[in-house]
């Protein structure tokens, strides 16, 4: 039996021991020198030996147990750590049985040993996992869930109780005892949500609405799926839970927003149809009343005649600013920017208002300082439109004194790309009352202390200057007192500088070949006489006159005597030279203003820096191009550009009196009415006066087949929306001439 036994053990994986507590021995059965690594000669054989194998942590452990084993009659079990041979340690699990004596008292011990290590490893595994998945469970931002199909709620994490705002899920199950009713807010969606998860054993995405813990509706998205034992019973489902309160708020708010806005472009289409159809009866109501005018000759009737006439333009300046603004509102208003020369549109602004200053007797003046680079990408129209609108009110509002338009840089000193860029126009004018500066940027206001009727006006002109300010990343500010004067300001941020100097890119804004410059007085000073002829010739063609001198000092006497509006100075001459002379000029208080620019051999690209820091303005090389010349004037000389008149010749040349229709009729409404409503409109520039002006030519051009007066109506049109001020000077110039080519034609047709 013994053996039998032996064999048996020592084939199994287990340990067995046989303590005899008498004598202190310890018998092994089994693989023991494979389970510790050691020969057969160093297996321990009683208590002490086997404790040294034991690990530190664990022997107080052990002896308890020994302890115990000598008295206890109960089986004992014990796990604890043993060393092998090798040095590593095993994990054994130790179950022992007490054998009894006569007496009822254990005499010897009989146990087995199990290597446990490779399970409590996995265990240990297993307790990590479990670890990481809590931790997850406890810390997911998502609420997860298990719950019964009756409504209990079985495990949820932290969130899931947060999302509903509870702290913990026995206060969740003690305040929701009927899931159905309390947390869900529409009940039949759950029977909906547990129709399709019974069905189809899973349920994605499903958006609902819950009651929070204070009554708060929130809308979850949640996923679930049903667990089912082996016999496929449905036993739980479980998933996670998802507050989207602000996600839909943002989503509602979005689609209320688009609503909202589709209503204001839907509005602004029918402003803006609306407005199209006033114009075209109000353009009859201008037109017929304009055609009674000679015909009218009592008092009383002529002055009602006025009042029509006065009104329907009022309305008609309203109805295109509502246009604009409602054009605005409705992001149908785009910006596009263009290399603009602000010396230009300035020179522009000051020849629209011309007649109107001279009227009121004020003075004028415009401004740009040195610093600022002259070339800037903006908006020229817009621009345009801003600046009329300012200075308009400007010279509307201020019957003596003076207005002064200006512009110059803020900071950004030395920034070569980007500038500030500050417009400021200023008045002596009537001024605005501080009650009412917050809201004059408003629509339709008006300060009250002002008598409306004096001064007419819509009240949007400075609600669209300030949006589309804003539309240029501008703002614009107001400083005003009552009774004294108005300043406004725009600044416009980040204006960038034309690329690559402003010189090259102006090529593109400027035509020289239709440019005309203001009267001016130009001082040309060279040694050698047939450079300045060359000059002189150009700039006389261009109605510029010219000074000459010879060289710096006989410069210094002509400038401080006739004081040119512009200086071009050689600079290597005999007796002074360039450099001298425009120190001294500088330094002369009666000549220090004059622009100055320097005539250099050197054409290399960093000359023009260094004249510049030499203290001349310009700077031209030698051979001098006309394109440059005229170019380097342009920054300091007053100038238009006109338009192209080749085309308008032609078309004058093809008038025939044969093809044109009723040509009587057509030079008497011309005569009678057009002309003395051309002397109203030229010179004071109200562009929407102008464009009726433009639509009624347009329509005699069509009734009477006269090409040239549709081609002449397109560009006038072109230049009123465009807002190009000088063009409508120009273009309006030009119709006496053609009304006077037409008037001929027919007289010599009735011959
Ligand atoms: P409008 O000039 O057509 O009435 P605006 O929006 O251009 O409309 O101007 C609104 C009001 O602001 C004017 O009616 C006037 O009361 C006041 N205002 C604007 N500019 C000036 C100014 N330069 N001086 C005095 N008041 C001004």
């Amino acid at each position: 039996t013994e053996e039998r036994f032996r064999l048996a053990a020592q084939n199994v994986s287990d340990l067995i021991y046989e303590w005899v507590i008498e004598d202190d021995t310890l018998l092994w059965f089994g693989n023991v020198e494979k389970a510790l690594g050691y020969s057969s000669g160093e297996i321990p054989y009683n208590i002490e030996a086997w404790v040294k194998l034991i690990h530190p942590e664990d022997v107080l452990q052990l002896a308890d147990a020994v302890e115990h084993h000598r008295n206890s009659t109960e089986p004992i079990h014990y796990e604890y750590r043993v060393k092998r041979k090798d040095g590593s340690w095993r994990i054994w699990s130790d179950n022992g049985t007490p054998v009894l004596d006569e007496n009822g008292r254990p005499y010897k011990w009989i146990g087995s040993c199990t290597d446990i290590t490779e399970r409590k490893h996995a265990e240990a595994e297993l307790k990590k996992t479990e670890e990481k998945y809590r931790d997850i469970f406890e810390n997911a931002i998502e609420g997860i869930f298990q719950s019964t199909f009756e409504g209990k709620i079985l495990t949820v994490n932290p969130a899931f109780a947060q999302i509903l705002g509870f702290t913990s899920l026995e206060e969740l199950n003690k305040t929701y005892t009927n899931l159905r009713e309390q947390l869900w807010v529409e009940p039949e969606k759950r029977d909906e949500f547990l129709l399709v998860l019974v069905e189809q054993g899973i349920v994605k995405n499903f958006e609902s609405k819950f009651y929070k813990k204070n009554g708060k509706i929130i809308d979850v998205l949640f996923n679930a799926r049903v667990v089912k034992d082996e016999k496929g019973q449905l036993l739980y489902f479980e998933g996670n839970l998802k507050d989207i309160t602000e996600r839909k708020q943002a989503e509602e708010f979005r689609i209320a927003k688009e609503a909202a806005e589709a209503a204001t472009r839907a509005k602004s289409e029918f402003i803006a149809n609306m407005s199209h159809e006033i114009r075209t009866p109000l353009n009859a109501v201008l037109g017929f009343s304009e055609l009674l005018t000679p015909l009218v000759t009592e008092s009383k009737q002529k002055s009602y005649l006025e009042s029509i006439q006065t009104a329907g333009k009022s309305l008609l300046t309203l109805i295109n600013d509502i246009l604009d603004l409602s054009k605005i509102e409705a992001g149908m208003m785009e910006i596009r920017y263009e290399p603009v020369n602000l010396r230009m549109i300035f020179n522009e602004i000051e020849q629209i208002f011309k007649l109107k200053i001279s009227q009121k007797y004020l003075s004028f003046s415009t401004k740009i300082e040195k610093d600022l680079p002259l070339a800037l990408i903006l908006d020229e129209t817009r621009l345009r439109q801003i600046l009329l609108n300012l200075v308009g009110n400007a010279v509307k509002f201020t019957e003596k004194g003076y207005i002064n338009v200006s512009a110059r840089k803020k900071n950004k000193e030395n920034d070569r790309t980007n500038v500030d860029l500050v417009i400021a126009v200023e008045d002596t004018g009537i001024g605005i009352p501080e009650m009412d500066q917050m809201n004059i940027f408003d629509s339709f206001s008006q300060h009250h202390s002002q008598i409306d009727k004096e001064y007419g006006g819509s009240g949007l002109g400075l609600s669209i200057t300030k949006r589309l300010v804003e539309m240029m990343n501008g703002k614009i500010s107001l400083n005003s007192e009552f009774g004294k004067g108005s300043l406004f300001e725009i600044t416009l941020y980040d204006v960038k500088i034309s690329s690559g100097g402003i010189y090259q890119k102006e090529e593109k804004i400027l035509d020289i070949n239709n440019l005309s410059f203001e009267p001016a007085t130009v001082l040309i000073v060279d040694d050698v006489e047939s450079n300045r002829t060359f000059i002189k010739e150009l700039l006389t063609e261009m109605k510029l006159n010219v000074l000459e001198a010879a060289n710096g000092q006989n410069a210094l006497l002509i400038a401080e005597e006739s004081k040119p509006a512009i200086i071009i100075m050689d600079i290597r001459m005999p007796v002074m030279d360039g450099f001298e002379a425009t120190e001294r000029l500088k330094s002369n208080l009666c000549t220090k203003d004059i622009p100055v620019i320097a005539l250099s051999a050197s054409s290399k690209i960093t000359e023009r820096d260094k004249m510049i820091k030499l203290g001349f303005d310009g700077y031209l090389s030698k051979p001098v191009r006309i394109y440059n010349l005229i170019n380097e004037l342009t920054h300091f000389l007053k100038f238009y550009q006109k338009s192209k008149p080749k085309e308008e010749k032609k078309l004058i040349e093809k008038l025939d009196a044969e093809n044109i229709v009723q040509i009587k009729e057509l030079t008497d409404i011309l005569q009678n009415t057009m002309m003395p409503e051309w002397e109203k409109i030229h010179g004071v520039m109200d562009t929407s006066v102008v464009e009726n002006f433009a639509v009624r030519i347009k329509s005699l051009g069509k009734d009477h087949n006269v090409e040239i007066f549709n081609v002449y109506a397109k560009d006038l049109l072109h230049h009123v929306q465009t807002f190009d001020i000088a063009n409508i000077e120009i273009a309006l110039s030009k119709f006496p001439e053609i009304v006077k080519i037409l008037v001929d034609l027919k007289e010599k047709y009735d011959e």
